[in-house]
């Protein structure tokens, strides 16, 4: 049985990990934080105390971990995972960070006779849980055909982007959009509610017309509207405001390395960045909406 071992299980990790347990892989699993890994041994799974003891031995390294600053800690350098894997060994990183990280990676590994892709995500935590995410690969096409098996546990599309770091490239765009269109839903859903609509007859409406769109259809910032998204249970899980100011600062750099002008992209940025700074970092990023609505007291006032 091929042997996956699985780094970092926050919002997104745990349920992925889940997914390949259900699909009969033997996992061995490791977070810096023991709690979030404690459950897995109950599935069935061996819980690990280092990233080495999960994946040395192991036909394939899965992460999901914050940031570009976390995989180049976890991977690279003179005692980096990377040094410590068996030759063939296969990485898929799915966090989403810097392209240029991404392409570090996998020099490195093909240095160690290693194969690493990257394998970022969309979907949410709900895609997470449901294993429908969809997988935005860069890398190798021989490499992303033995990582399909184990991505279509956890996924229903995947998406070759093209070399390392293309995934990459192709997330970040996607979630500059992502970014943009929640505080364009939020915003729009406030001023409707204040002018005495409904907010599930709006967002009906608007599901139907040409204001629709992801953030209103499958992730309604409205508490009420829906049911098992973070709005419904005071913004907690989900992606954190914290992770989309990340990705919107990956767009930025991408954009100014490759000289393009994102107005709306650079405005998004500023508006996240304040909602962290207000202490609401850790929250999901759809808590957006308090921030307008904040905003729209302070106009009335
Ligand atoms: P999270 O913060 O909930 O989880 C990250 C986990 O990594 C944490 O549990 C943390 O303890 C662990 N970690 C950090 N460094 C580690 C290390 N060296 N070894 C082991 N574990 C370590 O974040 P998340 O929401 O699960 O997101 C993970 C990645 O997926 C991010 O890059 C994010 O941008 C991306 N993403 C998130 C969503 C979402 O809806 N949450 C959607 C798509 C993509």
């Amino acid at each position: 049985m091929t042997t996956i071992a699985f780094i970092g299980l926050g919002n997104m990790g745990a349920p992925m990990a889940r997914n390949l347990i259900k699909g009969g892989l033997n996992l061995r699993v490791f977070d810096v934080i023991e709690s979030l890994a404690v459950p897995f041994s109950d599935l069935g799974a061996t819980v690990c105390d280092s990233a080495a003891q999960a994946s040395v031995g192991a036909q394939v390294v899965i992460s999901m971990l914050p940031a570009s600053q976390h995989v180049q800690a976890l991977y690279l350098g003179k005692d980096g995972l990377l040094t410590k894997l068996t030759p063939g060994t296969l990485v898929i990183d799915c966090s989403t960070i810097a392209p240029d990280t991404s392409r570090q990676v996998a020099q490195a590994a093909n240095a160690l006779n290693l194969t690493a892709i990257d394998a970022p995500v969309s979907g949410g935590t709900n895609g997470a849980q449901a294993g429908t995410l969809t997988f935005i690969v860069g890398g190798k096409p021989d490499a992303v055909e033995r990582a399909r098996p184990v991505l279509e546990l956890m996924g229903s599309k995947i998406f070759h982007a093209g070399d390392a770091g293309a995934g990459q490239a192709a997330k970040i765009a996607n979630n500059m959009v992502l970014g943009i269109q929640m505080i364009a839903t939020a915003e729009a859903l406030n001023l409707g509610i204040a002018n005495g609509l409904d907010p599930k007859v709006l967002s009906d409406i608007m599901a139907q017309s040409s204001g629709r769109n992801w953030t209103l259809e499958v992730y309604n910032p409205w508490p009420g509207v829906m049911d098992n998204v973070p709005a419904a249970r005071g913004y907690e899980g989900g992606f954190g405001v914290d992770l989309m100011l990340k990705d919107l600062g990956l767009a930025m750099d991408a954009a100014e390395q490759s000289a393009c002008a994102t107005l709306l992209g650079d405005l998004a940025r500023e508006i996240y960045a304040e909602h962290s700074q207000d202490g609401n970092g850790k929250l999901d990023f759809s808590s957006i909406l308090q921030m307008i609505q904040k905003r729209s007291g302070q106009r009335s006032a």
